[in-house]
């Protein structure tokens, strides 16, 4: 009998964010597998058991899911916000195209990323094009991250940028703030918005010219404004950011 791996994407944080398709595939898995931290925001029922596996273990864990899966089990792969966005969906596929797995049902079910979950915190800065980048040079060479920044800088997107910051990446983020610097105006809007939706959020908006690493750690997703994204004044103090949905004839 062959089973089901359902890749539930879990939300930034607050239960809010998680929707009830989420909940019902995270009800309905017998097997939930994931990076510790994730399951740990999942309340265990009954008969469920869960499978922590730590953060580089990706590829084991997403075998492991179509191993369960193969025996006839109900299994949840388990990401925080959407499990597509740099996430296990694709490691999913990964392990899936490389052909150890036996015929199982795949469904995959979306959730609200951090960049989305970002955005609404502080108006609406992805409200024309945009693009969304990785930093993280784990799994693609930094020469690949410094040119996608550069490439989207110069197309002037806005730029979510994703993992822009950890103890194994300190000095990342500086070089590519620097390269945006080369191609924007000092006072584009830069956003830093640190666990989102968590009880420790925290989000600071500031131009380009003091935006600074320090201001991100492993947990800040930062959103990066096109030469149109502008701040407005809050009624209740700071600012709200957002990006008009025309841009200009060019010159
Ligand atoms: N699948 C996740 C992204 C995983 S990559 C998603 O769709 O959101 C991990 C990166 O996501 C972090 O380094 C950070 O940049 C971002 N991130 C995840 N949760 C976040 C949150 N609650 N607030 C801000 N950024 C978050």
């Amino acid at each position: 009998m062959s089973g089901r791996v359902l890749v539930v994407g879990l939300g930034p944080g607050d239960e809010r964010h998680r929707t009830p398709a989420a909940e019902d595939a995270l009800r309905e898995a017998r097997h939930l597998v994931g990076y510790g931290p994730y399951l740990a925001r999942i309340a265990l029922r009954d008969g469920q058991t869960a499978h922590a596996s730590g953060n580089r273990e990706e590829l084991d864990r997403a075998h492991h899911a179509l191993q369960l899966a193969a025996e006839g089990e109900t299994v949840a792969l388990v990401s925080s916000g959407d499990a597509g966005v740099f996430a296990m969906a694709a490691t999913l596929f990964e392990a899936l195209e490389a052909g150890r797995a036996a015929d199982v049902e795949i469904t995959v079910v979306p959730g609200v990323t951090a960049m989305i979950a970002a955005a609404a915190r502080t108006g609406a800065p992805l409200g024309h094009d945009f693009c969304a980048i990785s930093l993280s040079d784990n799994l693609k060479p930094w020469e690949t991250v410094l040119g996608r920044v550069r490439a989207a800088a110069e197309a002037d997107f806005v730029m979510a940028l994703y993992n822009p910051i950890s103890k194994a990446r300190p000095w990342q983020l500086g070089k590519v703030l620097d390269a945006v610097r080369e191609r924007r105006a000092p006072d584009t809007p830069v956003v830093f918005a640190t666990a989102v939706s968590r009880p420790d959020e925290e989000i600071v908006v500031t131009p380009l010219s003091e935006a600074r690493p320090e201001m991100a750690d492993m947990r800040t997703l930062v959103i990066v404004g096109s030469s149109e994204t502008r701040c407005i004044p809050r009624g209740a103090g700071g600012v709200w950011v957002y990006t008009p949905r025309k841009a200009p004839v060019p010159a």
